[in-house]
């Protein structure tokens, strides 16, 4: 099934042309090969879809995507990676080439425009995006792992009709779950919907909600019954157009700034009771679910930003010489360098671990906050870590190491905190023992 879309998406990247835009002003930095790892696709299948083999073994179809994608954000993000940062703003033309390549709709069945490809190969999408711009990624991860999910999971056939295939085209969809009042504690929320005949109305304010400035549908969770507490809490699709909907000012954030994150909120917003995403009252369970999944994904994102913030700083510590010598060659860089690859790379086991497992259908949420807690922690550590090892010159803007420091910084709060992962990880041992 899988196989055409791939296909075809690959077709599309061999017709695309690699005009860089003059525009763009590289880093001052050397042109950087993103050595990440070396991998194999996989040798051979045992019959039952079963088989032992190394976590970076990948299928020729995987290994695929991740040199097209690699190639991609290589020759298309990162000459636009500066601008975006510094103007707060994704590229227009990169969103539509993100549609365009086939990133925004990779496991979505190709009956409803996508690729017909495996999550896998969506983890490692978002990962080779992220090693050129973390932002890139997590447009792509967000509308993969969370919003196609949900409409492909609880949606009923004509509300996938209906929105995945323009989801895999050209519209972009936002999860309005957090307020100003409920963050971690998310499922007291007070967005309220209230039934009139065969429409609910809808009030409350969101926040953090991200790429709402450009997205076309946001799916909403409003408590429809409070008398049953977060059992009353349900998804609501909601066009972009909606009467009472607006979009607040987005924050000026410390990093991934070319992603949009905004208040919205909602005023007698009134929807057909057709716009129910799965069951009344089952939104708190449909939340947990995606985040489970999504964790894995920004997993993937915080992977790839620390290994593309390696990539670019060790060739300058092979170049740069004090003493004599190159600053690789001290025992004491080395040391330190050596200890960052084998977290990146104890990072990158537990991410695909936990993508592997979920992919087929084993339990994996105490492996998916594993793999978010422990990236965020590998990124922070290589991030700093890199600064350092690339002396003044690290702490300015003319090397791109201070963004991949400042971009960091998310992967312990969105998506659930590393506090709360820790404490999804304790309540599975709770469980166990
Ligand atoms: C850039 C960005 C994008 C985002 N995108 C979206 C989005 O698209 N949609 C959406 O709905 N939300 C989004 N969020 C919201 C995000 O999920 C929340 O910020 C996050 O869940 C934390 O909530 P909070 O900010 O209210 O922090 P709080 O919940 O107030 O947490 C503050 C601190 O208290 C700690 N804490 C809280 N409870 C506990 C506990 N039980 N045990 C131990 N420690 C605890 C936390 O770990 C944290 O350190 C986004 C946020 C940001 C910053």
């Amino acid at each position: 099934m899988a196989a055409p879309g791939v296909l075809s998406l690959l077709r599309r990247c061999g017709k695309l042309r690699w005009n860089l835009p003059l525009y763009a002003k590289v880093w001052m930095t050397q042109p950087c090969i993103y050595k990440s790892f070396k991998s194999e696709a996989l040798p051979n299948l045992a019959k039952n879809g079963m088989t032992c083999v190394p976590l970076q073994t990948f299928t020729e179809e995987e290994l695929m995507i991740k040199e097209m994608v690699k190639k991609f954000a290589e020759e298309r993000v990162a000459p636009l990676v500066q601008k975006m940062d510094v103007e707060a703003k994704l590229d227009e033309s990169l969103l539509r080439e993100l549609f365009e390549q086939g990133l925004m709709g990779i496991d979505l069945d190709s009956e409803y425009g996508g690729n017909g490809s495996s999550f896998f190969s969506t983890i490692l999408v978002v990962e080779e995006l992220a090693k050129v711009d973390p932002s890139v990624s997590l447009v792509c991860e967000l509308q993969n792992t969370f919003i196609n999910k949900m409409f492909t999971t609880y949606g009923t056939e004509e509300q996938k009709r209906s929105y995945l295939p323009k989801l895999a085209k050209n519209m972009m969809g936002s999860i309005c779950l957090t307020e100003p009042g409920s963050g971690s504690d998310a499922f007291s929320l007070k967005t309220h919907a209230e039934k009139k005949g065969d429409y609910y109305i809808i009030n409350g304010s969101k926040m953090w909600i991200s790429l709402a400035e450009q997205a076309g549908v946001f799916l909403v969770m409003a408590n429809a019954n409070p008398s049953a507490g977060y059992k009353g809490i349900t998804c609501f699709i909601v066009d972009r157009n909606t009467e009472g909907l607006h979009v607040g000012k987005k924050e000026d954030k410390l990093g991934i700034r070319a992603t949009s994150t905004c208040p919205v909120t909602f005023e007698n917003v009134k929807v057909p009771e057709s716009n129910m995403l799965g069951q009344f009252g089952r939104g708190y369970k449909y939340v947990i679910e995606m985040l489970n999944t999504g964790r894995i994904g920004i997993a993937a994102q915080m992977l790839g930003l620390a290994q593309g913030c390696f990539d670019r700083t060790i060739p300058y510590t092979m170049e740069r010489k004090q003493f004599g010598k190159s600053i690789f060659d001290f025992q004491g860089m080395q040391h330190q360098i050596a200890h960052v690859l084998v977290q990146i790379e104890a990072a990158r086991l537990l991410t695909y671990n936990a993508a592997r497992l979920a992919e087929i259908g084993k339990p994996f949420i105490k492996e998916a906050s594993m793999a978010k807690y422990y990236t965020a922690e590998v990124a922070t550590l290589t991030t700093s870590k890199c600064m350092e090892w690339m002396g003044g010159v690290g702490f300015t803007k003319d090397y791109p190491i201070e963004k991949y420091y400042r971009d960091c910084k998310i992967g312990t709060i969105y998506e659930g905190t590393s506090n709360i992962q820790l404490n999804t990880i304790a309540k599975c041992i709770a469980q166990e023992y």
